[in-house]
């Protein structure tokens, strides 16, 4: 089974019809990429992955495993193993990051049903991932991404991506520009979570995250829909002769 099959997905924002059959597969283990211009539908994509309100899906399905997940709200999808990261992340006054993971764990072993995390098994899960991912602890102590480096608000990220241990991730880096520390940081921890039971989607604009994170299929996304498919050498091919190439072949 895929853990992510979208299935001809059409998506409605506000009267527009912005995904126009979206079809995409990612089998265990692979890390795709989705590149494509700017207003192509891209975060339209992960925003309704996300289960945000206020995108109307008019076709198509969504499955997690085999399972549909139209139906469920934002919170179930994280529990059954979705994990988003978003090109701008929320700051969080007043909430030390350490409380904020926290909370992310609970809300996941809540909606599955399981016992609260201990502070003694959070306090130890958080050393470890923390001294993997090479995490100060001082940074932990502050609010979530309340002045954070662009790095740092990716450690964050990556370092709660670590504790809930996703079966999906999507990471919607678009127009984001990441600087090269942040880059490392998003590259180093992707990297260091791929498993053969995980898969992600980067969604990116930029050819350069793709030379750290190097992924088993790219995807070329137009007007809503994807139009092109192939290795990775589709990323640097892309650079080279432009998006129009691709959607010419489409029109
Ligand atoms: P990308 O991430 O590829 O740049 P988006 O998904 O952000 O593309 O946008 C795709 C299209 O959908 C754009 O034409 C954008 O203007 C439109 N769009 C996205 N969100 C909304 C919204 N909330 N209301 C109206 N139009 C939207
Ligand atoms: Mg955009
Ligand atoms: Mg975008």
């Amino acid at each position: 089974t895929p853990i992510l099959e979208v299935r001809d997905l059409h998506v409605r924002v506000e009267d527009k019809d912005i995904l126009k059959g979206v079809n995409l597969v990612l089998p265990p283990g692979e890390v795709h990429a989705i590149m494509g211009r700017n207003g192509s539908g891209k975060s339209t994509l992960s925003y309704v992955l996300a289960g945000k309100e206020d995108y109307e899906i008019t076709g198509g399905d969504i499955l997690l495993d085999g399972e549909s997940i139209l139906e469920m709200e934002p919170d179930e999808r994280a529990a059954a193993g979705l994990f988003l990261a978003f090109q701008y992340p929320v700051e969080v006054p007043g909430v030390a990051t350490m409380t904020f993971l926290k909370a992310a764990i609970n809300a996941q072993r809540k909606a599955r049903g399981e016992a609260e995390v201990t502070t003694p098994e959070f306090m130890r899960l958080v050393k470890d991932a923390g001294s993997r991912l090479n995490i100060d602890s001082a940074m932990l102590k502050r609010p979530l991404n309340v002045g954070f480096s662009g790095g740092e608000k990716k450690r964050a990220e990556i370092l709660q991506m670590e504790l809930l241990q996703p079966k999906l991730c999507v990471m919607d880096e678009t127009d984001s520009g990441l600087d090269i520390d942040a880059l490392q940081v998003v590259a180093n921890g992707v990297n260091s979570m791929r498993s053969s039971e995980r898969s992600m989607l980067v969604i990116t604009h930029y050819q350069r995250l793709l030379n750290h994170i190097v992924p088993d299929v790219v995807h070329v996304f137009s007007d809503g829909k994807v139009v092109e498919s192939g290795d990775k050498s589709l990323a640097l091919e892309l650079e080279a002769k432009g998006y129009a190439a691709y959607e010419k072949d489409v029109a």
